[in-house]
């Protein structure tokens, strides 16, 4: 067994061709909690998971303390790692995407499930509701369909997946459509209004008992650019013929960036999100930087939220953390839970 790198920082989470995770000196660092259920604590079982992937054995390496790892700087090395840890611990048997496609860090994406489930426990008397009846709404799905994956497995939800990269959208239906059973359980749609987040991707009556999205980050492609490169430099890597074409982009600038950034991108949700209040139970998104809470929380307010709450979670030595909002109170709650238990 090896100890797993440190689990990722909020700012990892746009990883595409760049590292999922700090190399070398991080790798042997456990880093702080993940959520209690979450499958990935403590070591990477290598053991395991080469018996479940052999093709992982071409990337191992050794770290300077003698353990086995992987190197995190290397996206085909990430790649394996990830088609392993999800065939291992979630019955993923067939997972590929392209090179220069946003590579998750499995572990943190797991993180923001397990505590999708306790949101919806808080409404069920502590129990967390599994299986079909429960409908996920995930906006910008990507062509690696992780919160689809990491979800189904573990709570038996059912997912609708949205994303404005077609190409990406075709990945993912790959991904689905490879392994048996996941096409009962996730639909993918396109967005085609690129502007929007959830209108003309709902259909007439449809219900979510919650949506959650890991909104694109950056403002604009130059600041995107801006971030792998800084990402290389502090690998200690040279800035040189790869990271001046930067490494994110191709197929996937789309995952990276949008017009005025993450701010932006959840200033519109929350104004979509009003209208269909009785929709969608709980809306919900991960918001990497602090700073933009004090102005989404006065948002939600603005626009008649009944609830907002933040829920943290630590990832190694970064803190991160999902905005959740709902327009309906815990009496209005109890209703949708008895409905969404009479189907
Ligand atoms: N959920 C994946 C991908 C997140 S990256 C993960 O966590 O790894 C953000 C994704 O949102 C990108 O794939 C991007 O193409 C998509 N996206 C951007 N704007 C969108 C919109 N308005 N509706 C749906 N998807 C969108």
């Amino acid at each position: 067994m090896s100890r797993p790198p440190r689990p990722p920082a909020a700012n990892s989470r746009r990883q595409g061709a760049s590292p999922a995770a700090r190399p070398s000196a991080a790798v042997g660092a456990t880093g702080a909690s993940l959520h209690p259920r979450n499958r990935h604590q403590g070591h990477y079982d290598f053991d395991a998971l080469l018996a479940q992937s052999p093709a992982l054995a071409a990337h191992l390496i050794s770290t300077p303390y003698g353990e086995r790892s992987i190197d995190f700087s290397q996206p085909a090395a990430v790649r394996a790692l990830n088609a392993a840890l999800l065939r291992l611990q979630y019955g993923i048997a067939h997972w590929q995407i392209p090179e220069g496609y946003l590579c998750p860090p499995v572990p943190g994406r797991a993180d923001y499930l397990h505590g999708l489930a306790d949101l919806l426990a808080s409404d069920n008397e502590g129990v967390i509701p599994r299986g079909d009846q429960v409908r996920a709404l995930d906006i910008g799905v990507g062509a690696n369909c992780i919160y689809p994956l990491i979800g189904h497995a573990e709570y038996g939800w059912r997912f609708v997946g949205t994303e404005i990269d077609l190409q990406a959208i075709a990945i993912a239906q790959q991904i689905v459509d490879a392994n048996p059973g996941l096409a009962a359980a996730i639909e993918l749609r396109a967005q085609t209004l690129r502007g929007q987040v959830f209108a003309s991707v709902l259909k007439a009556g449809e219900r979510f008992d919650l949506s959650l999205c890991n909104p694109p980050f950056h403002a604009s492609a130059e600041e995107a650019a801006r971030g792998s490169q800084r990402k290389w430099r502090n690998l200690g890597k040279p800035i040189g013929k790869r990271a001046a074409t930067p490494l994110n982009f191709g197929g996937q600038s789309n995952e990276l960036w949008c017009t005025g950034g993450e701010a932006s991108f959840l200033r519109r949700m929350i104004n979509e999100s009003a209208p269909l209040a009785n929709s969608i139970c709980w809306f919900t998104s991960l918001v990497a930087k602090s700073e933009h809470l004090p102005a989404l929380r006065k948002q939600l307010q603005k626009v008649g939220a009944s609830e907002v709450r933040e829920l943290s979670m630590a990832q190694g030595n970064k803190q991160s953390r999902f905005l959740a909002w709902t327009f309906l109170d815990a009496s209005l709650r109890r209703v949708w839970r008895a409905q969404r238990e009479a189907i």
